[in-house]
């Protein structure tokens, strides 16, 4: 018999943490997957690839990725929480009580390492990289995925900045870098933006800001010296093929994140661009019992304080599910069928698939 538990975390970034923390701390023993290096990113998630944080409240001089990871760590086992380092590749969420595998202990085994009545997916989202070269070599020093994260820093400080994107979250980044910079240069390698229309009307006004419709960047340039800073990016026009190097100090990737959800793909509702799909204000997936935490389910904000809060929420929402479980509430499966929630895309649909709400 697998090992069970009332609740069990997928994911170990801010969001699976925090509910760990409160979880832990309702005496509900939960277990938390810390993952091995789960979508090539360490226990901790996105934040240990990071340097500093200068927008997670509570630090007033800033605090490092991965101390910050560190110590939420550290805050989950103080109250209890079982923390495994091992990354789950396979889940069964329509039994129940819910089956977890492991990767290395028991991938293919017909038993799961685990069994739980409720589950919280915190597994998180990468963003998108362009392997451009030079693009290792200047990471972090001044090439970042995170304009909100990273805009402020003083490298960026009225100098001539680029992004790279023409959606929605390039709009509003280019936007935000012209507090910062001396100008803000949009990369846009089609001949139209995909934001949408307020979005583009807003970033084609700023008069900080120059768009280059159908340009690709080639390389980056910069300082030879050992953590030497990008000074320069090399672009090319895709319909001349004519190339030319801009001055960029500070190059910003808005080009999609990739969301963590090809563990339950099939099994819980996601949108089209793989995105869990949760009942808006809550962590309801449309799965009783399953709850979605952190940048999984939040294509919009992305940062450590939302990704906390929506771990914050799970964890209640869980607790609350778990105690009517106890209680044996008989509807629980006939109002879960009863209306099964529609995916389509941006907009979360207004649905009752959890008969808690
Ligand atoms: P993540 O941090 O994405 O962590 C999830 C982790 O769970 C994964 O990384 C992996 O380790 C683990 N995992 C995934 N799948 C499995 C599995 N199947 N089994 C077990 N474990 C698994 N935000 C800010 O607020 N301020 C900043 O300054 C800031 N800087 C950033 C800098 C960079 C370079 C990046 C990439 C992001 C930055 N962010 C910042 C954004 C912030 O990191 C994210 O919003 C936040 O980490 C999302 O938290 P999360 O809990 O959803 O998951
Ligand atoms: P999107 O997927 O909407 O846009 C990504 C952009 O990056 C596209 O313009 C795409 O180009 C471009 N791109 C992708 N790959 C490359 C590449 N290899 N080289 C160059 N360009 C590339 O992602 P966003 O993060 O912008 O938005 C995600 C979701 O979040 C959207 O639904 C958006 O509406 C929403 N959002 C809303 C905000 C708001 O309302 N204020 C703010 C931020 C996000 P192409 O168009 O050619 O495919």
């Amino acid at each position: 018999m697998a090992p069970h538990t009332k609740v069990a975390i997928i994911g170990s970034g801010p969001a699976g943490h925090t509910a760990a923390i409160y979880l832990s701390r309702a005496e509900l023993k939960p277990v938390l997957y810390e993952g091995m290096l789960a979508g090539g990113t360490a226990a901790g998630g996105q934040l240990t690839t990071t340097t500093d944080i200068e927008n997670y409240p509570g630090f007033a001089k800033g605090i490092g990725g991965s101390e910050l990871m560190d110590e939420m760590r550290a805050q989950s086992l103080r109250f209890g929480t079982e923390i495994i380092t091992e990354t789950i590749t396979r889940v069964d969420l329509k039994s129940k009580p819910f089956r977890l595998w492991r990767e290395y202990e028991d991938a293919d085994a017909d038993e799961p390492a685990h069994t739980a009545d409720a589950v919280i997916i915190a597994t998180g989202a990468n963003a998108r990289r362009l392997d451009l070269p030079g693009e290792d070599k200047y990471w972090q020093n001044g090439i970042s995925a995170c304009a909100v994260c990273d805009g402020a820093v003083p490298i960026f400080r009225n100098k001539p900045l680029v992004v790279i994107g023409g959606g929605d979250s390039a709009a509003e980044e280019a936007i935000f870098l012209t507090k910062y910079g001396s100008h803000v240069t949009v990369l846009v390698r089609k001949d139209k933006l995909r934001a949408s229309k307020t979005m583009a009307k807003r970033l084609l006004a700023n008069p900080k800001v120059t768009v280059k419709f159908n340009h690709v960047a080639v390389q980056v340039q910069g300082e030879e010296k050992a953590r030497g800073l990008m000074t320069h990016l090399r672009v090319k026009n895709t319909v001349t093929n004519a190339e030319e190097v801009l001055e960029a100090n500070g190059l910003f990737y808005a080009v999609g994140h990739d969301p963590a959800t090809a563990l339950i793909k099939g099994q819980v509702d996601t949108d089209d661009e793989g995105y869990i799909v949760t009942k808006p204000g809550t962590s309801y997936t449309s799965l009783p019992g399953v709850f979605a935490a952190g940048d999984v389910q939040d294509k919009r904000y992305r940062q450590a304080i939302t990704s906390a809060g929506s771990g914050c929420m799970a964890a209640l929402e869980a607790e609350k599910y778990l105690a009517d479980l106890e209680d044996d509430e008989p509807t629980l499966d006939k109002e879960q069928d009863a209306k099964k929630p529609e995916s389509n895309g941006d907009t979360a649909p207004e649905y009752r698939s959890n008969p808690l709400l």
